[in-house]
């Protein structure tokens, strides 16, 4: 079901309160090392801007303790910013939802921002406590969430402050809007084929997204290390490659449900060490053999992948397909990525590795969507609903 964006919401002389994702890598002295989380929430942050209204942002940054710590304060995310935004003042309140918040929030002017501060600084944030909320949500009229990264999550900010507002507006902003056109809509209504490519290290993370995608999908490629689980579930040899055996009983249950439409690599490309100047060997899938583990799908593999994507209509891809960051065994990988790069089909990229690699790579605007969120895409991608998404208003 379609939900309310900010696009929809009369905000002139309101003040909306959008949680957004300003989590933001920085480095040992503080500076952020890549602001594009913060570049990526303008667009949202901006439509309020220009009409009228003003703008109370929320986020966490990092992982500290429920109290406050100088290492992840947002203040660096607040003055990047108002170097973003040239004319609009762009304050920073020292506190969540304290004194200093309290002022900032209601001395607040049409075309005026306050940045909170790190909403993990308070213990209520990460239990959902309704207190906390309650004070976050009177600062408010209409609340945005733009946080896709969190919002597989039932955090006060994501689930709680909106619940408290109820009433009023609560709608998403337009990055969230993206996402969730291009991971469920485009989904539940493929053009087809549709074409999975999943890899990356462990069948256990990502077995509810095979399982779904395989009722949805024309075909689930399989690359990365889990595929040697589902060799091993086949009787084949895998050498010293890196397996889950206690994921084979399941890897033979995917193997049962999904038949032809789940594909595996026809070769490997192995090593005798975990390193880029190892001895090399290219072989049959399931003939590793010993002293040997798989680093990457074979030649063989990564052209048929190629050429599976090249007449696909629907891409969804998660996970590398080999040890892509230790070249060569990058190479399985980049062929996929520059497949999909180069296809006229809906091309969903899930964040982590392979929107690294896409980004890498320079592919990222010849895709139709590189996700924001990993853990929330691949949750996403199993189907999951999540709290903080439904209980926004619908269109
Ligand atoms: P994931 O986080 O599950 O998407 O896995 C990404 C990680 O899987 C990357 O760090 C890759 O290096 C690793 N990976 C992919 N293929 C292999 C492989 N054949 N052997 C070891 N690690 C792998």
């Amino acid at each position: 079901m379609a939900k309310k964006t900010i696009a929809n919401v009369d905000v002139a002389g309101k003040k909306v309160l959008i949680r957004v994702d300003f989590n933001v890598p920085l480095d040992e002295n503080g500076n952020i090392t890549d602001d594009r989380r913060i570049r990526m929430a303008l667009p949202t942050i901006k439509s309020v801007l220009e009409r009228g209204g003003s703008l109370i942002l929320m986020s966490h940054l990092g992982r500290p303790k429920d109290a406050p710590d100088p290492k992840f304060t947002l203040k660096p995310a607040a003055v990047r910013l108002a170097e973003l935004l040239p004319g609009v003042k762009v304050e920073f309140a020292t506190d969540t939802v304290g004194d200093d918040a309290q002022a900032k929030v209601a001395a607040l002017q049409a075309g005026g921002v306050v940045v909170l501060e790190n909403l993990r600084f308070q213990p209520g944030e990460k239990k959902g406590d309704a207190e906390f909320a309650a004070k976050l949500a009177s600062f408010a009229d209409v609340y945005v969430n733009d946080a896709f990264g969190t919002c597989h999550r039932t955090d006060a900010s994501m689930v709680a402050v909106p619940n408290a507002m109820s009433g009023k507006p609560r709608v998403c902003g337009f990055l969230v809007e993206k996402e969730i056109k291009y991971l469920t809509d485009a989904i539940s209504a493929p053009q087809r084929p549709f074409i999975a490519i999943l890899g990356g290290a462990k069948v256990s993370d990502k077995i509810m997204v095979i399982k779904n995608l395989l009722g949805i999908c024309d075909k689930v490629l399989i690359g990365g290390a889990m595929a040697y689980t589902f060799s091993l579930a086949k009787g084949g040899k895998v050498g010293s490659s890196l397996v889950e055996p206690d994921k084979v009983d399941l890897a033979k249950e995917l193997l049962a449900e999904g038949g032809d439409k789940l594909v595996l690599p026809l070769d490997v490309h192995c090593g005798d060490a975990f390193s880029s100047d190892c001895n090399k060997v290219v072989v049959a899938s399931g003939e590793i053999p010993d002293g040997f583990e798989g680093l990457d799908i074979g030649p063989k593999t990564a052209a048929k992948y190629a050429d599976i994507v090249k007449d696909a209509k629907t891409v969804v891809w998660n996970g590398p397909m080999g040890v892509s960051e230790m070249p060569p065994f990058d190479f399985g990988t980049r062929t996929v990525a520059e497949a999909i790069a180069a296809s006229d089909a809906i091309s969903i990229i899930g964040g982590g590795d392979s929107a690294a690699a896409i980004q890498k790579l320079g592919f990222a605007d010849k895709v139709s969507h590189v996700s924001t969120g990993g853990g929330a895409s691949l949750e996403m991608l199993e189907g999951k609903k999540f709290v903080a998404v439904e209980l926004l208003d619908e269109a």
